[in-house]
Protein backbone atom coordinates (compact mmCIF):
# COMPACT_ATOMS: atom_id res chain seq x y z
CA UNK A 1 0.00 0.00 0.00
CA UNK A 2 2.87 2.24 0.56
CA UNK A 3 4.34 3.12 -2.80
CA UNK A 4 6.11 5.65 -4.12
CA UNK A 5 8.80 8.30 -1.82
CA UNK A 6 7.05 9.94 0.73
CA UNK A 7 3.49 8.38 1.56
CA UNK A 8 0.73 8.63 3.88
CA UNK A 9 -2.30 6.69 5.02
CA UNK A 10 -5.22 8.42 7.12
CA UNK A 11 -7.24 7.27 9.95
CA UNK A 12 -10.58 9.48 9.66
CA UNK A 13 -13.67 9.54 12.29
CA UNK A 14 -15.49 10.47 14.84
CA UNK A 15 -14.15 10.69 18.53
CA UNK A 16 -14.19 7.55 19.91
CA UNK A 17 -14.15 5.78 16.95
CA UNK A 18 -10.97 4.15 17.63
CA UNK A 19 -8.55 6.00 15.30
CA UNK A 20 -5.54 6.04 17.63
CA UNK A 21 -5.64 2.20 18.32
CA UNK A 22 -6.08 1.35 14.99
CA UNK A 23 -3.93 3.60 13.41
CA UNK A 24 -1.31 1.59 16.37
CA UNK A 25 -1.85 -1.43 14.36
CA UNK A 26 -1.65 -0.21 10.88
CA UNK A 27 2.12 1.41 11.47
CA UNK A 28 3.01 -1.88 12.57
CA UNK A 29 1.82 -3.70 9.59
CA UNK A 30 3.15 -1.05 7.37
CA UNK A 31 6.75 -0.89 9.90
CA UNK A 32 6.02 2.96 9.75
CA UNK A 33 5.33 5.39 12.73
CA UNK A 34 1.63 6.62 13.46
CA UNK A 35 1.34 10.12 14.20
CA UNK A 36 -1.56 11.86 16.06
CA UNK A 37 -2.03 14.99 16.13
CA UNK A 38 -4.54 14.95 19.22
CA UNK A 39 -0.82 13.46 21.10
CA UNK A 40 0.92 16.03 19.81
CA UNK A 41 -1.23 18.63 21.00
CA UNK A 42 -0.76 17.51 24.69
CA UNK A 43 2.56 17.11 24.42
CA UNK A 44 2.59 20.97 23.31
CA UNK A 45 0.31 21.44 26.43
CA UNK A 46 2.53 19.24 28.78
CA UNK A 47 5.55 21.64 27.91
CA UNK A 48 3.54 24.18 28.08
CA UNK A 49 4.80 25.97 24.62
CA UNK A 50 3.10 28.71 22.60
CA UNK A 51 1.13 26.51 20.45
CA UNK A 52 0.11 24.23 24.12
CA UNK A 53 -1.15 27.38 25.46
CA UNK A 54 -3.12 28.70 22.66
CA UNK A 55 -4.60 25.11 21.84
CA UNK A 56 -5.89 24.20 25.48
CA UNK A 57 -8.51 26.43 25.41
CA UNK A 58 -10.30 24.69 22.33
CA UNK A 59 -9.38 21.44 23.41
CA UNK A 60 -11.03 21.43 26.97
CA UNK A 61 -13.95 23.25 25.02
CA UNK A 62 -14.14 20.07 22.28
CA UNK A 63 -13.29 22.81 19.64
CA UNK A 64 -10.54 22.06 16.39
CA UNK A 65 -7.40 23.82 17.31
CA UNK A 66 -6.64 26.44 14.47
CA UNK A 67 -5.71 25.55 10.96
CA UNK A 68 -2.75 27.09 10.82
CA UNK A 69 -1.13 25.80 14.02
CA UNK A 70 -2.23 22.26 13.70
CA UNK A 71 -0.59 22.67 10.05
CA UNK A 72 2.30 23.64 11.10
CA UNK A 73 3.00 21.70 13.85
CA UNK A 74 2.27 18.20 11.74
CA UNK A 75 4.07 19.24 9.03
CA UNK A 76 7.09 19.81 11.08
CA UNK A 77 6.70 16.20 12.67
CA UNK A 78 6.67 14.92 9.07
CA UNK A 79 9.71 16.36 8.22
CA UNK A 80 11.26 14.36 11.15
CA UNK A 81 13.98 11.43 10.48
CA UNK A 82 12.04 8.72 11.63
CA UNK A 83 9.17 9.81 9.34
CA UNK A 84 11.09 9.49 6.19
CA UNK A 85 9.66 6.34 4.96
CA UNK A 86 6.18 7.87 5.39
CA UNK A 87 3.70 7.99 8.59
CA UNK A 88 -0.37 6.66 9.02
CA UNK A 89 -1.80 10.07 10.33
CA UNK A 90 -4.07 10.00 12.76
CA UNK A 91 -6.60 12.62 13.51
CA UNK A 92 -5.24 14.62 10.89
CA UNK A 93 -6.39 16.36 8.68
CA UNK A 94 -9.65 17.62 10.36
CA UNK A 95 -10.78 19.70 8.00
CA UNK A 96 -10.73 20.58 4.46
CA UNK A 97 -8.42 23.16 4.68
CA UNK A 98 -5.99 21.15 6.72
CA UNK A 99 -6.32 17.98 3.83
CA UNK A 100 -5.52 21.13 1.53
CA UNK A 101 -2.90 21.74 3.19
CA UNK A 102 -1.32 18.39 3.25
CA UNK A 103 -1.51 17.60 -0.16
CA UNK A 104 0.64 20.55 -0.66
CA UNK A 105 3.03 19.83 1.58
CA UNK A 106 3.20 15.80 0.22
CA UNK A 107 3.91 17.20 -3.35
CA UNK A 108 6.76 19.65 -2.49
CA UNK A 109 8.35 16.13 -1.27
CA UNK A 110 6.92 13.85 -3.82
CA UNK A 111 4.76 12.18 -1.86
CA UNK A 112 1.17 11.49 -1.79
CA UNK A 113 -2.25 10.34 0.23
CA UNK A 114 -2.60 6.55 -0.28
CA UNK A 115 -5.60 5.86 1.58
CA UNK A 116 -7.77 7.53 3.86
CA UNK A 117 -9.77 4.93 6.52
CA UNK A 118 -13.03 6.06 7.52
CA UNK A 119 -13.49 4.43 10.68
CA UNK A 120 -17.77 4.22 10.28
CA UNK A 121 -19.73 4.01 14.36
CA UNK A 122 -23.43 5.43 14.66
CA UNK A 123 -22.95 8.73 17.06
CA UNK A 124 -24.58 6.52 20.12
CA UNK A 125 -22.08 4.18 20.10
CA UNK A 126 -19.21 7.00 20.64
CA UNK A 127 -20.84 8.67 24.01
CA UNK A 128 -20.44 5.54 25.70
CA UNK A 129 -17.35 4.59 24.69
CA UNK A 130 -16.01 8.35 25.28
CA UNK A 131 -17.02 8.20 28.60
CA UNK A 132 -15.56 5.09 29.59
CA UNK A 133 -12.08 5.44 28.30
CA UNK A 134 -9.42 5.90 30.44
CA UNK A 135 -5.49 6.94 29.27
CA UNK A 136 -2.12 5.76 30.42
CA UNK A 137 -0.34 8.87 31.35
CA UNK A 138 3.03 6.78 30.32
CA UNK A 139 2.69 5.02 27.15
CA UNK A 140 -0.79 6.65 25.76
CA UNK A 141 -2.39 3.20 25.69
CA UNK A 142 -6.41 3.71 25.94
CA UNK A 143 -8.83 1.15 27.96
CA UNK A 144 -12.27 0.99 28.71
CA UNK A 145 -13.21 0.78 32.11
CA UNK A 146 -16.33 -1.47 31.32
CA UNK A 147 -15.37 -3.63 28.43
CA UNK A 148 -12.38 -4.50 29.83
CA UNK A 149 -13.64 -4.61 33.29
CA UNK A 150 -11.04 -2.40 34.91
CA UNK A 151 -10.93 -2.24 38.95
CA UNK A 152 -11.49 1.12 39.73
CA UNK A 153 -7.84 2.73 40.76
CA UNK A 154 -6.32 0.17 38.37
CA UNK A 155 -3.15 1.29 36.84
CA UNK A 156 -1.95 0.73 33.09
CA UNK A 157 -1.99 -2.73 32.47
CA UNK A 158 0.89 -2.37 29.84
CA UNK A 159 3.39 -0.30 31.83
CA UNK A 160 1.88 0.26 35.39
CA UNK A 161 1.93 3.67 35.09
CA UNK A 162 -1.57 5.72 35.86
CA UNK A 163 -4.54 5.73 34.26
CA UNK A 164 -6.63 9.40 33.79
CA UNK A 165 -9.52 10.44 32.07
CA UNK A 166 -9.11 12.92 29.33
CA UNK A 167 -10.87 16.59 30.20
CA UNK A 168 -12.37 16.15 26.85
CA UNK A 169 -14.25 12.61 27.36
CA UNK A 170 -16.79 14.53 30.31
CA UNK A 171 -20.07 13.34 28.49
CA UNK A 172 -20.99 17.35 27.84
CA UNK A 173 -17.97 18.05 25.45
CA UNK A 174 -17.88 14.78 24.00
CA UNK A 175 -21.52 15.86 22.86
CA UNK A 176 -19.49 19.29 21.42
CA UNK A 177 -17.14 17.32 19.99
CA UNK A 178 -19.47 14.99 17.93
CA UNK A 179 -21.29 17.73 16.72
CA UNK A 180 -17.74 19.73 15.59
CA UNK A 181 -16.67 16.29 13.76
CA UNK A 182 -19.96 16.47 11.40
CA UNK A 183 -20.06 19.94 10.77
CA UNK A 184 -15.89 19.92 10.37
CA UNK A 185 -14.40 16.84 9.41
CA UNK A 186 -16.84 14.50 7.83
CA UNK A 187 -16.80 16.69 4.28
CA UNK A 188 -12.61 15.81 4.67
CA UNK A 189 -14.47 12.74 3.55
CA UNK A 190 -15.64 13.90 0.08
CA UNK A 191 -11.87 15.30 0.01
CA UNK A 192 -10.32 11.83 -0.61
CA UNK A 193 -13.54 10.16 -2.29
CA UNK A 194 -13.16 12.20 -5.34
CA UNK A 195 -9.13 11.01 -5.28
CA UNK A 196 -10.31 7.77 -5.14
CA UNK A 197 -8.33 6.76 -2.24
CA UNK A 198 -11.49 6.73 0.31
CA UNK A 199 -11.85 3.85 2.26
CA UNK A 200 -14.52 2.72 4.76
CA UNK A 201 -14.40 0.37 7.69
CA UNK A 202 -17.35 -0.58 9.83
CA UNK A 203 -15.44 -0.10 13.35
CA UNK A 204 -18.66 -0.08 15.78
CA UNK A 205 -18.00 -3.68 17.54
CA UNK A 206 -14.83 -4.96 18.85
CA UNK A 207 -11.33 -3.89 18.67
CA UNK A 208 -10.48 -7.28 16.95
CA UNK A 209 -12.96 -7.73 14.47
CA UNK A 210 -12.58 -3.80 13.21
CA UNK A 211 -8.23 -4.37 13.29
CA UNK A 212 -9.05 -6.91 10.68
CA UNK A 213 -11.36 -4.55 8.52
CA UNK A 214 -9.07 -1.91 8.39
CA UNK A 215 -6.34 -4.17 7.77
CA UNK A 216 -8.51 -5.98 4.68
CA UNK A 217 -9.52 -2.61 3.50
CA UNK A 218 -5.90 -1.18 3.06
CA UNK A 219 -4.49 -4.58 1.45
CA UNK A 220 -2.70 -5.85 4.28
CA UNK A 221 -2.96 -9.21 6.30
CA UNK A 222 -6.25 -9.99 8.19
CA UNK A 223 -9.24 -10.64 6.80
CA UNK A 224 -12.68 -10.34 9.19
CA UNK A 225 -13.63 -13.87 7.77
CA UNK A 226 -10.94 -15.16 9.89
CA UNK A 227 -11.85 -13.88 13.16
CA UNK A 228 -13.84 -15.46 15.47
CA UNK A 229 -17.29 -13.86 16.36
CA UNK A 230 -17.08 -11.51 19.44
CA UNK A 231 -18.78 -12.05 22.68
CA UNK A 232 -19.42 -10.14 25.60
CA UNK A 233 -16.23 -12.35 27.50
CA UNK A 234 -14.27 -13.10 24.15
CA UNK A 235 -13.81 -9.65 22.42
CA UNK A 236 -13.21 -11.50 19.41
CA UNK A 237 -9.84 -13.41 17.94
CA UNK A 238 -8.06 -12.90 14.61
CA UNK A 239 -5.84 -15.26 12.81
CA UNK A 240 -3.01 -14.30 10.26
CA UNK A 241 -2.66 -15.38 7.02
P1 LIG B 1 -7.88 13.66 19.55
O1 LIG B 1 -6.89 13.13 20.54
O2 LIG B 1 -7.53 13.32 18.14
O3 LIG B 1 -9.30 13.29 19.92
O4 LIG B 1 -7.79 15.27 19.64
C1 LIG B 1 -8.08 15.95 20.85
C2 LIG B 1 -8.35 17.40 20.56
O5 LIG B 1 -7.17 18.00 19.98
C3 LIG B 1 -9.46 17.67 19.56
O6 LIG B 1 -10.74 17.66 20.17
C4 LIG B 1 -9.06 19.06 19.06
O7 LIG B 1 -9.37 20.05 20.02
C5 LIG B 1 -7.54 18.95 18.99
N1 LIG B 1 -7.09 18.45 17.66
C6 LIG B 1 -6.49 17.26 17.38
N2 LIG B 1 -6.21 17.15 16.08
C7 LIG B 1 -6.66 18.30 15.50
C8 LIG B 1 -6.69 18.78 14.17
N3 LIG B 1 -6.23 18.04 13.14
N4 LIG B 1 -7.23 20.00 13.97
C9 LIG B 1 -7.69 20.77 14.96
N5 LIG B 1 -7.72 20.35 16.25
C10 LIG B 1 -7.20 19.13 16.53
Amino acid sequence: MVAGRFSVALLIGPPGAGKGTQARYVGEALGIRHVASGDLLREHRQRDTPIGLTARAYMDQGDLVPDELVVQMVIERLARPDAARGVVLDGFPRTVCQARALDVALAERGGRVTAALFLDVPTDVLVERLSGRRVCIGCHSTFHVVLQQLPFDSTCPHCGDRLVQRADDVPSVVTRRVAVYQQQTAPVLDHYRVRGVLRRADASSSVELTRARVLEQLGLRESPELCSEPTERNPGHCVSR
